[in-house]
Formats: structure tokens, C-alpha cells, sequence
């Protein structure tokens, strides 16, 4: 079975916002030498958040007796650490952007199709780094002559899910607002917004929001914003600043897009919101990628979600191998050409003027 045809009402999560607080924050060494560490330091001590300064570099002490464990201790853990030299080397990162740089590794959310699962090393701490200013000074090396470059920040990272922690989401919007040709791209499931509308930016940043169902936002976005929250996050971004908004060219990541129960009635109720979000002349992109997973991924995501509401059975999937040889398991092309559809033809019809980036 493909589809799941159970009828369900549009249930709205009335979750009111949270930000995360860790459990403890871990310096290393290294971090505590830098002057952006210690920036973090002073703003994590004045949350009252325990503070531990290792005594080496390595970060240790966070295995528990199996995977839920490391997962837990892990997710309530902020790590500042420093980068090591391989951020300095970048890689492209189609479609999205030209390169992608780190801000940090790891993210605090939870949600039960992670992304990252199976992508970073070790346990999932949320490392972020306290050599910001060399990993941004590093990123002009990349420019291409000619034509704006594009910079990735989100690959590895919710940056706006820590940016009350480490302020260098702020920091980076800042630097690329000084730059010519080079412009950065971010996406976060959060909404804490505020401090980032009268950043002088100068239109070299394209926030992006990523937005879903009800359905999947409240059944398996744990510790995110509630979709409302993100719409009018969004709002916030591309508004124009005269209207106390941050004048931000905005973006919509709807991901990942999956035929959950009833989904045409979920995602045209999710359109109909963001239309009203954005009932105002903007410059708006979409990006469109449908749920997918590996084998390392989903073996990684049932450990760590085992009560998880992700159908991953492959027998309901087409296979995809990548150039690497990696196998991922996307939805059958039927049900891929019925979602694309679907959202090609609401797309154009309620924001004729906004490109779609890609389908994936
Ligand atoms: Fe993973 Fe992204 Fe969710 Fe964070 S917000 S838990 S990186 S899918």
C-alpha cells in the first residue's frame, strides 16, 4: 500500500514557541582561546545554563548504554569546540547553493526523518564553533568571478535553533552583508527571528523557512516552532523594513513532502496559511523535496524514534543509487508525478512570480 486514504480533520499545533535550553554546555580548550568562544561563554554564563570547561579537546563522556541514551544525553548538549582544518575546505552543494560552510554540526530539534542521521560522525551533540571569524574570513576564496556565489549555512545545523546561544547566525548575516558577489542562504524550523530584522544585510541573505503539513510538523517535528509560529516568522523576514520587518528576500522549503493521510487537504490548507502570511509584495523562492531515506538512515532514525509514524518500507519505494555508489529510497514515480503536480500547479496559481528552485 502506498497511499494512506484514513481521512483526518487539519489539526493546528498550538504549541507556543520554545527556544532550547541545554542541559550543559561543554567548552573545550581551544574554543576558550578564541575571542568568538568566549563571547558564547559570556552569553551562555548569563542564562544560567551549567557551564563544564574540559580539560582536552576531544569530547568525551557523551555514550550512554545504547543508541537512545547517546541520543538523549547527546540532543541536551551544546559543544563549543573549534572547527577543525577540513571547514576551511569547501564543498558544493547542488541544487541549493555553490558551496556550504558550518556555522555548526548537529541540530536540536527532533524530528524523526533527521537529515542528518547517518550524515555526522559520532553522537549527536550540537557542536558550534568559536573560530567563526577565520571560517568566514576563508569564504571570499571560494568566490567565483563574474557571477554571485552562492553560501549554503544549513547543511549540517538548524542555525537559528542555537542563534540565542552563540549569536553567529547574526555574526554571518553581518559579514555577507559587507561582501559583494557573495550572497548566504540559511533555512531553520524555528522562529525566533527579532534580532535579525535591522541587520544591515543588504540583501545578500536569503533566509528560508521550512514549512510542511500539520500532520508531519506536530507528529514528528519535535521541538521545533509550531508551523503558525514559522509563517509568521516568515512574515517578519519579507516585510519591508519601513513596516518593522527585516526587507529579507524570503524563501519556502516545504520538506520533506510526504502523502501523509489526506495530504491534499493538509498542504492546501498549509498554502492557504502561507498565503495569508504573505499577503504583501515580496520576493519569494520555493525549494521542493520529497521525504527520502538510506539504509544507514532509517536503521539510525528507528533506533533513536522506535515508536516513529515513518513508513520506510522499502517495498513501497523506488530504489535511486547516487554517483557514490549510495543507495536512497524515494517514492515510486507515480506518487512522485501526483505530489509534484499538485504543488506545480498550486504554486503557480496562488504566487505566479515565485520561482521554484527544484523538485527533488
Ligand atoms: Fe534534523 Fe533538520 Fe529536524 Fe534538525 S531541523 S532535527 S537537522 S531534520
Amino acid at each position: 500500500m502506498e497511499l494512506v486514504q484514513e481521512k483526518v480533520p487539519v489539526q493546528v499545533d498550538k504549541r507556543s514557541t520554545r527556544v532550547w535550553i541545554p542541559k550543559q554546555v561543554l567548552f573545550t580548550p581551544a574554543a576558550l582561546e578564541e575571542p568568538w568562544g568566549q563571547q558564547i561563554y559570556e552569553r551562555v554564563e548569563s542564562m544560567d545554563i551549567p557551564i563544564q570547561v574540559l580539560k582536552h579537546n576531544r569530547l568525551v563522556g557523551l555514550r550512554g548504554e545504547d543508541e537512545r541514551e547517546t541520543y538523549r544525553k547527546s540532543k541536551s548538549t551544546l559543544a563549543v569546540v573549534t572547527a577543525p582544518a577540513s571547514a576551511f575546505k569547501l564543498q558544493p552543494i547542488p541544487p541549493s547553493a555553490d558551496w556550504q560552510f558550518h556555522l555548526a554540526e548537529g541540530c536540536p530539534a527532533h524530528c524523526q526523518y533527521c537529515y542528518l542521521a547517518g550524515s555526522l560522525q559520532g553522537p549527536p551533540v550540537i557542536r558550534t564553533f568559536a573560530n567563526l571569524p577565520a571560517i568566514l574570513n576563508s569564504l571570499p576564496n571560494y568566490k567565483n568571478q563574474g557571477r554571485v556565489t552562492t553560501y549554503e549555512a544549513s547543511c549540517y545545523t538548524d542555525p537559528l535553533g542555537i542563534e540565542h546561544l552563540t549569536g553567529s547566525l547574526a555574526e554571518t548575516i553581518q559579514f555577507f552583508g559587507e561582501q559583494e558577489g557573495m550572497n548566504l542562504r540559511w533555512v531553520s524550523k524555528y522562529d525566533q527571528v527579532d534580532d535579525l530584522l535591522d541587520l544591515p544585510h543588504h540583501g545578500h541573505t536569503q533566509p528560508r523557512i521550512s514549512i510542511n503539513a500539520e500532520f508531519v510538523a506536530r507528529r514528528m517535528e519535535g521541538g521545533t516552532a509550531s508551523i503558525q509560529a514559522r509563517l509568521e516568522a516568515i512574515r517578519k523576514l519579507a516585510l519591508p523594513r519601513a513596516a518593522g520587518g527585516g526587507g529579507y528576500k524570503v524563501g519556502l522549503v516545504i520538506a520533506p513532502i510526504m502523502p501523509v493521510p489526506d495530504w491534499e487537504e493538509q498542504y492546501t490548507d498549509l498554502l492557504d496559511r502561507l498565503e495569508l502570511a504573505l499577503d504583501f509584495p515580496c520576493e519569494i523562492t520555493f525549494e521542493l523535496i520529497s521525504h527520502r531515506f538510506t539504509p544507514g538512515s532509517k536503521a539510525l532514525l528507528q533506533q533513536w524514534y522506535p515508536n516513529t509514524i515513518i513508513d520506510f518500507d522499502e517495498n513501497n519505494r523506488s530504489a535511486k543509487y547516487t554517483k557514490f555508489g549510495g543507495k536512497k529510497y524515494v517514492y515510486t514515480p507515480a506518487t512522485m508525478r501526483m505530489l509534484r503536480s499538485f504543488f506545480q500547479s498550486e504554486l503557480t496559481r496562488r504566487f505566479p512570480e515565485a520561482p521554484v528552485l527544484y523538485w527533488t
